[in-house]
């Protein structure tokens, strides 16, 4: 597909404008190149498709949020129309935006839109992930129940795949047409055949296997590849693994709500991975050598001598993949120092022995720094 323009270019709109006002943007587009009025025009069917896409987007306040967010390239898509606006999705959007019921579309539009078929719905999953699948993408195989074809019918729902006839109201176009006032003057619409609902086809007789459903439920295992990068909350869509339809349709989608496994040690700070290492006095104080937890495994991380609480290290690219694939989150180490809390009576004269000592006590720079570090977590 080519590239996308900005839905908020297409509409004409500014990025603040208030849902009102980009309904009206859109009344404005869908007038204009609507394709009564521009009969055999394929720039402007395409306009008229990509300001029925801008709408569609933006009408939505969560999908709106989502594009402000991420643009075109947001992840698990926008649901729904993600293979392209056909000219049957922007006429049932009618309905909402010019008020009054336009049925199954304008006529006059290529004049032999076929019989509709079904679609099926749309099947919701959750997936479970480790961190470490998050950072290196997976694929998982997962068993759903679903809606699948009937093969006895070869999912029309008529006993042996035959048992139907042409409806006879509307000569199998699934559409009965009618002259209509509208806003955009006087119209020849077209709506859904109500002896057929639109089928253009009546079963005579029912297929026993699946009651005339043409569908029936099963058990299905699909494999469905994670990306790396993906987070908890986020959707991601399968175009047409969803539930077969009712009478040969279109299948729905399948979409895969991602769930994050929480990780014994480490947490997740957008794309950076954060592992709160508690020092003991004397390491923090001497110095070392500690072992730190990653995503992929154990690392050494070297210790310098007379290291602060509340001082982060970071280990590069250590964290997790961006989902748009811009770099990687890193690994921060935040150093917390462990006070004893059961002293040996030697112990304690020890340090009752280093109270007085001058190193124990913070120069004013040191007690500065250390201030201001605490400030900035308050910011
Ligand atoms: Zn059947
Ligand atoms: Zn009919």
């Amino acid at each position: 597909m080519a590239t996308k323009r900005d839905y908020y270019e297409i509409l004409e709109v500014t990025k603040t404008a208030s849902s009102e006002e980009i309904k009206k943007a859109y009344r404005k587009k869908a007038i204009q190149f609507h394709p009564d009025k521009n009969p055999d025009n394929k720039e402007a069917e395409e306009k008229f498709k990509e300001a029925a896409e801008a709408y569609e987007i933006l009408s939505d306040e969560q999908k709106r949020a989502k594009y402000d967010r991420y643009g075109h390239s947001a992840p698990g898509g926008f649901g729904g129309h993600d293979g392209g606006f056909s000219m049957d999705d922007i006429f049932s959007q009618f309905g909402d935006i010019f008020g009054g019921h336009f049925g199954g579309g304008f006529g006059g539009f290529g004049g032999q839109r076929g019989p509709r078929a079904n679609r099926g719905s749309d099947l919701r999953v959750k997936v479970k992930l480790t961190l470490k699948e998050i950072a290196s993408g997976v694929e998982k195989k997962i068993k759903v129940k679903k809606y699948v074809s009937c093969s006895y019918c070869s999912g029309t729902g008529a006993d042996n795949g035959t048992a139907y006839e042409t409806c006879s109201t509307c000569k199998g176009s699934g559409v009965v047409t009618r002259i209509m006032n509208t806003m955009l003057g006087q119209m020849q619409t077209q709506s859904t055949c109500p002896s057929c609902n639109g089928e253009g086809k009546n079963i005579t007789k029912k297929c026993v296997h699946c009651s005339g459903e043409g569908i029936v439920r099963e058990d299905e295992v699909i494999t469905i590849n994670i990306p790396a990068g993906v987070a908890e909350g986020m959707q991601l869509s399968m175009s047409g693994k969803g539930n077969a339809a009712r009478h040969g349709g279109v299948n729905g989608d399948l979409l895969i709500l991602v769930e994050e496994e929480p990780h014994a040690e480490l947490f997740r700070d957008e794309n950076d991975v954060v592992y709160n290492l508690l020092l003991t006095v004397s390491t923090a104080a001497l110095g070392g050598t500690v072992v730190v937890p990653t995503i992929d495994g154990k690392v050494k991380v070297t210790i310098e001598p007379g290291t602060q609480p509340g001082k982060v290290l970071r280990l590069k690219n250590k964290g997790l993949p961006s989902i748009n694939r811009y770099g990687t989150g890193d690994l921060l180490i935040n150093i917390s120092v462990y006070i004893p809390e059961n002293l040996s009576d030697s112990e304690k004269d020890t340090l009752t022995g280093l109270e007085n000592s001058p190193n124990f006590q913070p120069s004013k720079s040191v007690k500065d720094k250390i201030f201001s570090h605490f400030r900035k977590m308050f910011d």
